[in-house]
């Protein structure tokens, strides 16, 4: 029986969609999620899902504001609304200045509203979310969860780029690493899973979803990570090309005559599987068409594997021991014959799969997919950053009433 008496309301807010999920109590799936969709176009709409029943709402144009209101009076029909006891919030950036997860009063709203220059695209959203969430439920305590802070342990020889220090220094100019809920997540379920010493481990996570990053995490802290300054450094994702040498931005500027918003375009939105498959962002799409011989297929998985399998190797350097890979997100927990492809570069560090084990691990299964003499652990672990939006918003709301 599920205890509905405590709920916490998750909301991901992004600038023309907003995603929400209910959690009960300590409850590790949402009762309730929700997906509002092209908010501000005529199209707007919210896609709510409750167990495995989908049901479509027109938001008539709305925008975010809209799309609260219609999942409030959800909630409230169904009799939940007096049971949010807190609501919270993911947060992209948190700068050098959110090491953790906090309540939001009005003086850390400021605090988060300085740091959106270094994420245009993202936090002026994510902060309208928590606005708008704050004027609807002005009688609960809302919290912020940074995608940021899992890496603010990062040491400095990780997070400083070899320009110039007065970048650094005037610009905030470094690497901040992010994707850091789930890397923080999948940490701590691969140290249960594998049965390892809380103090005294060395992962690399892979979380390979439309964005991909990978961590290093050295007992319980990250210390290295493949994204950077934004999160277009380091792999091949969906649409974002991950690394490129800058000269050659140079290059590609001068010869096309590109603007630096048509760079930006370039390298996030129609790069990566998208741009060297001409195909598709997809990898499912990839996959398949790679079966049936299509050339630019083939070579986005082969760019993504090379450039994943590089960072793995690259990131253990910053471990005392490699204990295990674990593969997360869409892909990583989804796709055997992308798990196949990099475990088998990766036979340089000891790693051999267990092909049946590797092939049973997809839809939300987690194990381990190497064989007994592996030199090192490979797993597949589910991510889950919604449930631990709502943990730290329980335990932030926990520690300030005890203060
Ligand atoms: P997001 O970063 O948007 O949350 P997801 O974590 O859902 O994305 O990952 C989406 C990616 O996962 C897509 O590239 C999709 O093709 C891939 N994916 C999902 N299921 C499979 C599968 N069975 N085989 C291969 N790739 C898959």
């Amino acid at each position: 029986m599920i205890d509905i008496r405590s709920l916490v309301l998750v909301v991901n807010c992004g600038s023309s969609s907003v995603k929400f999920g209910v959690f009960a109590g300590t409850g590790r799936e949402p009762l309730l999620s929700a997906l509002a969709e092209n908010l501000g176009q005529p199209e707007s709409r919210l896609v709510v899902k409750e167990k495995g029943e989908k049901t479509e709402i027109s938001l008539d144009g709305g925008s975010h504001d809209v799309a609260l209101q219609k999942l409030l009076g959800i909630l409230d029909q169904k009799g939940w609304l007096s049971s949010v006891v807190a609501v919270g919030h993911r947060m992209v950036h948190g700068g050098e200045r959110f090491t953790a997860s906090t309540l939001v009063t009005d003086e850390i709203l400021r605090e988060m509203d300085a740091l959106s220059n270094l994420a245009p695209l993202h936090n002026p959203a994510n902060i309208l979310g928590v606005r708008t969430a704050m004027a609807a439920l002005p009688n609960v305590p809302h919290a912020a969860v940074f995608d940021t802070a899992f890496h603010t342990t990062m040491p400095q020889a990780a997070f400083t780029y070899a320009v110039p220090q007065d970048c650094y220094r005037n610009l905030g100019v470094r690497r901040y690493g992010f994707h850091g809920t789930s890397h923080r997540f999948v940490a701590a379920e691969a140290i249960e899973l594998l049965g390892l010493d809380p103090n005294d481990h060395g992962l690399v996570i892979a979380h390979l979803g439309n964005g991909a990053s990978a961590t290093a995490v050295l007992n319980g802290k990250s210390v290295d990570t493949s994204m950077g300054f934004t999160p277009l450094e380091g792999l091949v994702m969906g649409t974002r090309s991950g690394d490129i040498d800058p000269g050659a931005l140079f290059h590609i500027a001068r010869e096309d005559g590109l603007t630096i918003d048509e760079l930006d375009t370039l390298l996030n939105r129609k790069s990566g599987l998208l741009g060297l498959s001409g195909l598709s962002n997809d990898c499912r799409t990839l996959e398949n068409a790679e079966k049936e011989g299509h050339e630019g297929a083939k070579l986005a998985l082969d760019v993504f594997v090379h450039r994943l399998a590089r960072y793995i190797g690259g990131l253990a350097t910053s471990l005392d021991r490699l204990d295990a890979v674990i593969f997360t997100g869409g892909i990583g927990e989804n796709s055997a014959t992308m798990r196949q492809r990099t475990i088998d570069r990766l036979a340089v560090l000891g790693l051999k799969l267990d092909a049946e084990t590797n092939g049973q691990m997809f839809g939300g299964r987690c194990g381990v997919i190497t064989s007994k003499d592996s030199k090192a652990a490979a797993a597949v672990i589910a991510t889950n950053e919604e449930w631990m939006i709502a943990h730290d918003t329980l335990e932030a709301v926990a520690t300030s009433t005890a203060a």
